[in-house]
């Protein structure tokens, strides 16, 4: 089967565009949904597998469409928790980078939505590069169901929090979590999932009105524009003023409690001054503040604050009834950071 983005990846169609292509053909309409368990529950990765399905079938599907696909090019296994490192070629060449994570009751991965990354947060080496291009929702789905292959292990839970920001690849993200979720292929649960981004407000407003239980989590690490812009360029083009308003109303649409990931920078982001900050901008919002000690082994321009200044920082937001948590570091002991296996591949860094 060719590959390549001249044809439609076959992985990311979703059923009803599958049962047009096959009347198209004079097929028989359940022809669609034999395909479709067969690419997102059997997880085949290419139609030859599919042995229910005449030969004649087989070739025309091969004719028409693309079939992405993932080759494990290399596996970091931390050695404190089961945390694994996947960095994985795609069809064209083109790296990307998969993290699974074992918890007491649900495996999770960590996924990413575009090879590289145009945002430019100064903290992540998935932006080192700049962007390749747009993953389709097939090579998306592909990296669930390839590490459930590998491992022999079910994922119920699901980050798109990898290399890349989901919502500049909006349509594919949509195609993905709508194909992840349906009832005949993984049938994994929009509120198991969990889509991260560093703050594009006119797509959070539009992903608002499409009806999806998942969890948003916004990557805010600073809370004034001064601050935030030093680190994230995002922030020269929208502002915290625009950003919560929208997260506001993503909240009044959706019902669905938002969560600010906060990366803890000793003497940067850490002082009571930010904490006041922090206060003033979330007020009345219903949402959670996950604190991350940055890695200074990792980002080596920033310095980690101490544990107990973490819990001073935490117990003081927790002390004006904002709800906080601190992210557990899973495979702290591998590059658990996204896009440092690929830049080190390309020997970027
Ligand atoms: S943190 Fe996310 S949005 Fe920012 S550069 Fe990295 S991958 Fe891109």
């Amino acid at each position: 089967m060719k590959t390549g983005t001249e044809k439609k990846d076959i992985r990311s169609l979703y059923p009803e565009e599958l049962a047009e292509w096959i009347l198209s053909k004079g097929e028989k309409p359940y022809r669609a949904g034999q395909i479709f368990q067969w690419l997102h529950k059997s997880q085949v990765l290419n139609p030859e597998e599919m042995s229910n399905v005449p030969k004649s079938l087989k070739q025309e599907l091969e004719q028409d469409f693309a079939c992405s696909t993932l080759r494990e090019e290399l596996r970091q296994e931390s050695k404190l928790d089961e945390t694994k490192k996947f960095l994985f070629e795609l069809s064209d060449g083109n790296m990307i980078e998969s993290v699974f994570m074992k918890y007491r009751s649900w495996n999770s991965v960590c996924i990413s939505s575009q090879a590289g990354c145009n945002m430019g947060c100064s903290f992540c080496a998935s932006t080192i590069g700049g962007l390749s291009r747009d993953l389709t929702a097939g090579e998306m789905l592909l990296q669930v169901y390839e590490i459930q292959k590998l491992l022999s292990e079910k994922i119920s839970r699901i980050v798109v929090m990898g290399s890349g920001e989901p919502l500049e690849n909006y349509d594919n993200l949509l195609r993905f979590l709508r194909l992840v979720n349906h009832r005949d292929g993984q049938d994994i649960s929009m509120r198991n999932i969990t889509v991260s981004t560093c703050g594009i407000v006119e797509k959070i407003e539009e992903l608002a009105g499409e009806d999806l239980s998942i969890n948003l989590a916004i990557s805010l690490h600073a809370a004034t524009d001064e601050k935030r812009k030093k680190i994230m360029p995002v922030a020269m083009r929208y502002g915290l003023k625009d950003l919560i308003a929208a997260c506001r109303r993503y909240f009044e649409r959706t019902g669905r409690q938002l969560t600010f990931e906060y990366a803890l920078i000793d003497g940067f982001n850490n002082t009571s001054e930010d904490v006041h900050s922090l206060l003033r901008l979330l007020e009345g919002l219903n949402c959670v503040v996950n604190l991350i000690p940055v890695n200074p082994v990792r980002d080596r321009a920033f310095k980690e604050p101490g544990s107990r200044a973490v819990r001073e920082f935490k117990a003081e937001l927790e002390r004006h009834a904002l709800n906080v948590t601190v992210r557990r570091e899973m495979g702290r002991d591998i590059d658990g950071a996204c896009g440092q296996l690929r830049a080190r591949k390309a020997k970027k860094l």
